[in-house]
């Protein structure tokens, strides 16, 4: 048998033209528009998160551009063909034409100065000369400054594509020279879908759980979670099954997650701790184990809040079931302080020497406030001390002014505070 070199999934799948872009329909749609009516902008602004393709999309870009087959203002036009030379060059980064930097590594003004350095002469063998600056954020004062000449005013045959992750950074002086694109993560079942057609292609059977795990797990990535799937198809004998992703991604268990949101809620601090060491000794990663958290008291307030039918695109049944029970019993208020408390644990657990210790103390605050009085409970309080008040109020006021003006113990204030949710207006009742 022929032995075959094995091709990572993120460069065999990865696009070659805007058809084969996933999510980014809208910005395809329009760049291809303006190369049928020969309206292309100088340079154009590429943003989005990591491994949202960005790169990749700036490639496609030049290659419509420079494709051998597309001449510009032609109606027809559709796609770079990605058989020319041009094409093939562009997907190799090896055109002449095509200059590709990479800002984070080379930030000063001579690197760009090196870069920019033949704007004038005309393209050798294609339509423009393009360059592509990726995470063009990067770059000092000095090389924008540069950098800002040649966009005032570029020669015809230059074209710029900007990529960054971090848009704020870049000067209005050069944000208001280019035309921009935010590309959007991608869905999670736009994903689900795609990385199943890249199974049935490859001929490995995956389980439904599985696509879920890893699409969940790529965070709207297409190139993270198609690594992912290459990893699950080496780790998997021949069918990718739930339980093995779960496995290789060293997933925390939602459903052993959910059983600590739960001992939280309940305030039960000694089960708590236990749960998570547990869960830490089982080797997951503390602060994965919070971001976890996290996601999972949002998740169980979309439930109460009837938002949550989103979740099924990334969950499993059983997952999504084991949470709909549990949101059952909360309340809104106790999710929504229990969310913030989290939340605000992360820098403590993200910054400390010993995370695992931070996030122990974290846990124990919650439960012991998750212990304080139900909202209710605490309205009800406050009904009692206004009614009270009244009581001992001798001459009658307008009721305006004495709603406005209850006498509340300062502590149970405080408690209020805590819990955004509850329902004051009840008072008048
Ligand atoms: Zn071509």
């Amino acid at each position: 048998m022929e032995e075959q070199r094995h091709i990572p999934l993120p460069l065999k799948y990865r696009p070659n033209n805007f058809a084969e872009l996933i999510g980014q329909e809208l910005m395809a749609q329009t760049i291809k528009n303006a190369i049928k009516l020969n309206r292309i902008a100088n340079a154009y602004l590429l943003t989005g998160v990591r491994g949202v393709g960005k790169t990749t999309t700036a490639r496609i870009i030049a290659k419509a551009l420079n494709c051998n087959e597309v001449s510009l203002g032609n109606s027809e036009f559709q796609e770079p063909c990605c058989k020319c030379d041009n094409c093939i060059a562009i997907s190799e980064s090896r055109s002449i034409d095509v200059l590709e930097m990479d800002a984070a590594s080379r930030t000063g003004i001579n690197d760009i100065r090196e870069l920019i350095d033949g704007v004038q002469y005309a393209p050798v063998s294609s339509t423009f000369k393009v360059y592509i600056i990726d995470e063009v954020h990067m770059l000092s004062n000095a090389a924008f400054n540069g950098l800002l000449k040649t966009l005032e005013e570029p020669p015809e045959h230059v074209k710029f594509i900007f990529a960054t992750t971090e848009v704020r950074k870049i000067p209005a002086t050069i944000l208001s020279r280019c035309q921009r694109y935010d590309l959007k993560r991608i869905e999670p079942n736009e994903l689900s879908d795609f990385f199943k057609g890249v199974c049935d292609k490859e001929g490995v059977p995956i389980e439904d759980g599985a696509l879920k795990i890893i699409s969940r797990s790529a965070e709207g990535s297409v190139r993270d979670g198609l690594s992912l799937l290459d990893q699950a198809i080496a780790y998997s004998e021949s069918n990718i099954s739930e339980d093995l992703v779960k496995d290789m991604i060293g997933l925390n268990d939602p459903v052993e997650m959910l059983n600590l949101v739960s001992l939280l809620m309940e305030g039960q601090t000694l089960g708590a701790i236990e749960k998570l060491n547990l869960l830490y000794d089982g080797g997951a990663d503390p602060l994965l184990i919070l971001r976890d958290l996290i996601h999972i008291t949002h998740y169980l307030t979309l439930f109460k809040v009837d938002a949550a039918e989103s979740l099924k695109l990334s969950h499993t049944d059983s997952e999504f079931k084991a949470f709909e029970e549990l949101a059952a019993k909360l309340q809104v208020g106790t999710l929504s302080m229990v969310w913030q408390m989290l939340h605000k644990g992360l820098q403590e657990v993200s910054d400390t020497f010993s995370p695992i210790s931070a996030l122990e103390m974290l846990l124990i605050r919650i439960t012991y406030t998750a212990d304080i009085p139900h909202p209710n409970e605490l309205i009800e309080e406050i009904s009692q001390a206004i009614e009270e008040d009244d009581s001992i109020t001798s001459e009658p006021e307008p009721a305006q002014k004495k709603a406005s003006t209850p006498k509340i113990d300062p502590k149970v204030q405080e408690i209020i505070d805590f819990f955004p949710g509850a329902e004051v207006e009840t008072l008048d009742n």
